[in-house]
């Protein structure tokens, strides 16, 4: 399990032994935080990995192939995302590409792991400088809040043009974050237009967690759309699924303030090859 010392590698092992790995140079930090057992290695072509209880999180070198994937298509499909969630994204990097629409009057993150922002302040060249200001209280369109994203959003005032939930596997401190009742407090406390969307795990290995998610947040949001992107140091493709309030379509975004971002992996000129599937998971999907 994790690192194999006379290997020089860590593996992150999903189910039925399918592994993904890297090559590390050497662990250059390991701690237990309040929430999880957090590490950081050097890899030999992929620059620094984050790993949290066991799993990847991000490498340095890719980890734009997810968080693009998360953030553009839904800031590129509401017509004017002012105000923004993120829950979880300790690693600042989904705030960072947030930080990226000009639209965004306010941004805010809310991660329980102090612990993640530390390490990722110290160690990752992912969003040092943000997580530096925001730790500071310096960013003038970002706030950081440590605390639980479920009970964040069931007892805030605020309401949201978009909800971004970067939150590790439906697993320990995560796993309200996939239940109905988080996907109602998250529905209420969007404005009229608004979007949801979450990670929703691997799509070959995951496949039933997809699934339930999936059920769940069709009972919730107006319309659901899911979508799957390859993403760099995880078992890819990568499921995605968003959730609509009022009169959005997800299958249509503002390629003009796409082309001005210069992005690197989600081409929104291309969106619509978002949502290919396998087959047999769009027939599940279409099924559930
Ligand atoms: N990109 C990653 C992935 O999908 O593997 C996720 C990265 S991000 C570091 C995930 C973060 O979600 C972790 O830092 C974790 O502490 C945070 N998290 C998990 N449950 C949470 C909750 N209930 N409220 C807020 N943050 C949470």
């Amino acid at each position: 399990m994790g690192y194999n010392e006379k290997e020089r590698a860590f593996i992150e092992w999903y189910p039925r032994g399918y592994g993904v790995g890297f090559k590390v140079k050497q662990r250059i930090f390991e701690t237990q935080t309040e929430y999880q057992r957090l590490e950081i290695y050097e890899t030999e072509g992929f620059g620094k990995l984050l790993v949290l209880d066991g799993t990847v999180q991000l490498v340095e070198v890719g980890e734009e192939s997810y968080h693009e994937a998360l953030v553009h298509p839904v800031m590129l499909a509401h017509p004017n995302p002012r105000r923004v969630l993120v829950i979880g994204g300790g690693d600042g990097g989904t705030l960072r590409e947030v930080l990226r629409h000009k639209t965004v009057e306010k941004a805010t993150m809310v991660e329980i792991d102090e612990g993640v922002v530390e390490a990722s302040y110290l160690y990752l060249d992912v969003a040092s400088e943000l997580l530096d200001r925001l730790i500071k209280k310096e960013e003038p369109r970002g706030e950081l809040i440590i605390g639980d994203g479920v009970r964040y959003l069931k007892e805030t005032d605020e309401r949201f043009d978009v909800i971004i939930v970067d939150s590790t596997d439906p697993v320990g401190p995560a796993k309200l974050l996939f239940s109905e009742e988080f996907y109602r407090s998250a529905y209420e406390k969007l404005n009229e237009r608004g979007l949801y969307i979450t990670q929703a795990g691997s799509v070959y290995l995951f496949t039933n967690e997809l699934l339930d998610a999936y059920r769940a947040m069709k009972k919730v949001f107006d319309r659901v759309y899911y979508f799957s992107f390859p993403v760099i140091g995880y078992a890819s493709p990568w499921s995605f699924l968003v959730g609509v309030k009022g009169d959005i379509d997800f299958r249509k975004v503002d390629v003009e303030r796409g082309r001005e971002l210069e992005l690197y992996y989600y081409d929104p000129e291309r969106h619509e090859t978002l949502f290919q599937m396998p087959k047999y998971v769009r027939d599940l999907l279409e099924r559930a």
